[in-house]
């Protein structure tokens, strides 16, 4: 005679799965409609839906967006809690670079489809490389009030994200591009700890700097100025 499939406790993997996302005691939640949770609750359930297979691996995309402010540290405590103690890998989707930095240890920094800087997020956000990381992370605000704001380095609109630039995507909001940068598309640098795609390094983004070679120019033609100024003296 066949054998009989063995099957799961079901009763017992649902409660051990929302246990796990901070639903306990499971026996209050298990049988609730949606509209009787809060919307940290419905995301907890999300999470719980998610760890009934076990996965070694969860992708969490927008996990918090949707969220009231003050129940996101929670969502993102509970991922930390995934990742340290069931050694689960996560794959953390989101706009928001302040709350990427909380629960990740490596950041891809996405722009129009293409991942433009990976690396340790620390690294990342302390000394980003590509000019769209820079200027993803000049705009956090910070509550620091010692906290110096340096301009925006980007120009232009977001791109269409189907009709690309057939050089560099960045193109036409990048203030350090170059001829090159519109036609041909950029190679991958690679450092410790770090790729990103660009024509030029570090010393080649400063010298295309427009901003700071117009100061330059404005700062060597006042010089050129006062000298003649001395001169007619
Ligand atoms: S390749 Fe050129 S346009 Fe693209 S990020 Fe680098 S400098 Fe800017």
């Amino acid at each position: 005679p066949k054998k009989k499939a063995q099957q799961p406790d079901v009763l017992a993997e649902v409660s051990r799965a929302l246990e796990i996302a901070n639903l306990t005691p499971a026996s209050n939640y298990i049988n609730r409609y949606p509209h009787e949770l809060s919307g940290g609750e419905r995301q907890r359930v999300s999470i719980a839906r998610a760890l009934i297979q076990r996965p070694d691996f969860l992708l969490a995309d927008e996990p918090i967006s949707m969220l009231d402010v003050s129940i996101r540290a929670n969502i993102m405590n509970l991922l930390l809690r995934l990742r340290n103690e069931y050694g689960m890998s996560i794959m953390y989707i989101s706009h928001d670079i302040a709350s990427a930095r909380y629960v990740s240890d490596y950041i891809a920094v996405m722009y129009l489809g293409v991942a433009v800087e990976y690396g340790r997020v620390e690294e990342i956000i302390k000394m980003p490389f590509h000019p769209y990381t820079k200027s993803l992370i000049d705009a956090v605000p910070s509550p620091d009030p010692d906290w110096i704001h340096h301009e925006l380095k980007i120009i232009g609109e977001v791109g269409n994200s189907v009709d690309v630039h057939p050089g560099c995507r960045f193109y036409d909001r990048c203030v350090f591009r170059k001829d090159i940068c519109e036609s041909t598309p950029p190679p991958v640098r690679a450092g410790p700890d770090r790729m990103y795609l660009c024509h030029f390094d570090q010393d080649g983004l400063i010298e295309n700097d427009s901003d700071l070679n117009a100061e330059k120019e404005e700062e060597g033609e006042a010089e050129v100025m006062s000298a003649d100024g001395e001169q007619g003296k």
